[in-house]
């Protein structure tokens, strides 16, 4: 369902005609900025689901009535659910038409299943959040019981081995919709297998490693700092709507032409990615370390020539461009794809620029000293797509966290596991 309405902008005054396609959710904050000026203008739905009734409030702006939608007058499709195109008002041709003949109908299923999920985890938010930090916290006892009662399950929870399990469970299920099974399962099927071989024929040097990453707390800074994402991920949920609806425009990929994400903005998010390649740049030590181990039989042994850092730790140091470089035939594919060095560092450096009307962010990656003429440019639904998948890489790191810890309640403490475990 749609609802058409005009609006004038309250410091311009000039009017947009706004197409809002209705999601299947509670309350539906949708953005944009005015063409004419660039003033932020807010559309809230709050659709009354028993009487098929819609209340919309409009905030930079002011509702007013107009017959029909005139062509030269401003005009914005407005979805939360999909990228939406800037084109021209065409009656009949809504947001959610324009998705279907892009994906067909089953794919359409799949994304209506993960969207309305989203409705879910968005409601257990708090609750998923307060998981997170009672278990990075140690606080057992109240993350015992809540991670059980989210669960809704009497599984055990004794153990340290219990409660990292218990934690993971929370965390496949909240985090369902920006998953992908498949390539999770593969990724968790690997790193066992590799701790397996590992044990069987580098004992001592996986003994090593695992005395320095727990001893200096780096497993567990890499864990918390993992945790500490996925809540910013919930937050930002109604940002990624569009960018899952990638995973099915398989006809999108390197096509320019530019669609509207309906809310949020680039510079609430760009910290975000920034902090997600940080993160990822970190875990980087632990398939190092791996990856050592299985060479050259150490940890802190990498391949000789210039510039190689002499152990791990020094290698931690390496900036992210440059550790991949020392990683020589790497036993985990890292998914090149998702480290964008040139955009991380733009970010991080304030050197990239938003457009808040054509959703285009430049950056200038190079340096120049004190010009910038050689941008590049990135549409926002682009980056919000770079945010997921880097997500997704740093969700598979963290399944490596959880595997180390695993190996090292179970081998190296000598908990009892459940079968689930062994
Ligand atoms: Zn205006």
């Amino acid at each position: 369902m749609n609802f058409n309405i005009s609006i004038l902008c309250e410091t311009c005054e000039s009017q947009t005609n706004c197409r809002l396609g209705m999601s299947n959710r509670e309350i539906q904050p949708l953005r944009f900025r005015c063409k004419s000026c660039g003033s932020p203008i807010d559309i809230t739905m709050t659709p009354d689901f028993e009487n098929v009734g819609m209340d919309i409030q409009v905030s930079g702006a002011k509702r007013i009535h107009a017959e029909k939608f005139e062509a030269e007058v401003n005009f914005v499709d407005l979805h939360l659910d999909f990228p939406v195109s800037f084109g021209e008002y065409v009656m009949g041709l809504t947001p959610f038409m324009q998705a279907s003949m892009r994906i067909g109908h089953e794919a359409m299923q799949s994304h209506a299943f993960r969207v309305n999920y989203l409705n879910d985890v968005y409601s257990h938010g708090k609750e998923i959040k307060t998981i997170f930090t009672l278990y990075s916290n140690n606080k057992t006892d109240l993350f015992k019981e809540k991670v059980l009662a989210f669960l809704g399950s009497n599984m055990e929870c004794e153990t340290q081995l219990d409660q990292n399990r218990a934690l993971y469970h929370a965390i496949e299920r909240s985090f369902l919709p920006f998953a992908e099974p498949e390539r999770n399962m593969d990724a968790v099927n690997l790193f066992t297998a590799e701790l397996i071989e590992m044990e069987k024929n580098h004992k001592d040097a996986l003994d090593d490693f695992f005395e320095e990453i727990i001893s200096n707390g780096f497993l567990k800074n890499v864990q918390t700092d993992c945790l500490e994402i996925y809540p910013r991920i919930i937050d930002i949920e109604l940002m990624l709507r569009p960018a899952l609806f990638l995973d099915f425009d398989l006809a999108y990929e390197g096509n320019q032409v530019p669609y509207r994400v309906s809310a949020h903005e680039f510079t609430d998010v760009k910290d975000l990615y920034k902090d997600i390649s940080e993160i990822i740049n970190r875990a980087l030590v632990l398939i190092a370390g791996i990856n050592n181990i299985k060479k050259r039989g150490s940890h802190n042994l990498f391949l000789t020539g210039a510039g190689v850092p002499s152990n791990l730790h020094k290698f931690a140091d390496y900036p992210l461009g440059k550790k991949l470089d020392y990683i020589d035939n790497c036993w985990y594919p890292i998914d090149g794809g998702v480290i964008d060095n040139h955009l991380r560092n733009s970010v991080a450096h304030y050197k990239a620029e938003y457009d808040e009307i054509s959703q285009e962010v430049t950056y200038f990656p190079r340096r120049e000293g004190m010009k910038q003429d050689r941008p590049e440019n990135i549409f926002f639904l682009d980056f919000s797509r770079k945010i997921l998948l880097s997500f997704r890489e740093l969700h598979r790191l963290n399944h490596l966290t959880k595997c180390l810890f695993v190996y090292y309640y179970l081998r190296t403490l000598g908990e009892k596991g459940t079968p689930v475990d062994i």
